[in-house]
């Protein structure tokens, strides 16, 4: 299964591709988390992407694409990828699509998960994760056991820098202009399903399934 979640900033992708690969094995790629990782290891990529992630703006899609093509060479990749965070531009959805189309597993299934522009920005600012093992929370629909302390590995919680409400703005216009398009391109090839995830984590994960299932 080649499985892309498409959605706004807030809109749970990070969450919900956890849920999918607990369930099913598959590897979870998220870009995001990649660019992070490269950030925090002080590589060259990291150095390029930081300003650009700080200020909510999109890293150059030729980087990206080569980040993707070297992940997708991991072994947990066989059974499955979900993809989350990417493709973010239509460039980058063209070059998915030689890139697995090359590897003879297309993309099979886009869902869109489907949520008001408002609801995303209180999402956001409560948005919280954690510094060791990156699992996600929220301080009023996903709050820890303990205030401030993961659940999971007991490592503290942070806030991203590009959750401000500032540079949310800024993502969700991004988002609009460069990857709202990604919609109709998804669309005219017959794969985009719409999930709705207005109404929290489980009940957006039971649409998931249930597309799934069907
Ligand atoms: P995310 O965790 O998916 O919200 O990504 C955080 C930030 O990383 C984004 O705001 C972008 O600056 C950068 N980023 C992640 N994925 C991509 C992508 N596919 N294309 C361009 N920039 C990306």
């Amino acid at each position: 299964m080649q499985l892309i979640l498409l959605g706004a900033p807030g809109s749970g992708k990070g969450t919900q591709a956890k849920l999918i690969v607990q369930q099913h094995g598959w590897l979870h790629l998220s870009t995001g988390d990649v660019l992070r990782k490269n950030v925090a290891d002080g590589t060259p990529l990291g150095a390029k992407a930081k300003p650009l992630m700080e200020s909510g703006q999109y890293v150059p899609d030729d980087l990206i694409n080569a980040m993707v093509e070297d992940q997708l060479d991991r072994p947990e990749g066989r059974g499955g990828v979900v993809f989350d965070g990417y493709p973010r531009t239509i460039n980058q959805a063209q070059a998915l699509d030689a890139l697995l189309e090359r590897k003879g597993r297309p993309v099979q299934l886009v869902l869109h998960l489907e949520i008001n522009p408002e609801a995303l920005i209180a999402r956001l600012s409560g948005r919280r994760v954690c510094t060791g093992c990156g699992a996600p929370y929220h301080t009023v629909s996903m709050p820890p056991l303990k205030e401030g302390v993961c659940d999971a590995c007991g490592s503290p919680l942070m806030q991203r820098k590009d959750d401000s409400e500032e540079t949310v703005r800024t993502r969700l216009e991004v988002y609009q202009k460069q990857t709202a398009p990604l919609l109709d391109y998804y669309a005219a090839q017959g794969k985009l399903r719409a999930v709705d995830a207005a109404e929290g984590v489980e009940k957006t994960f039971e649409g998931i399934q249930a597309v799934l299932a069907g």
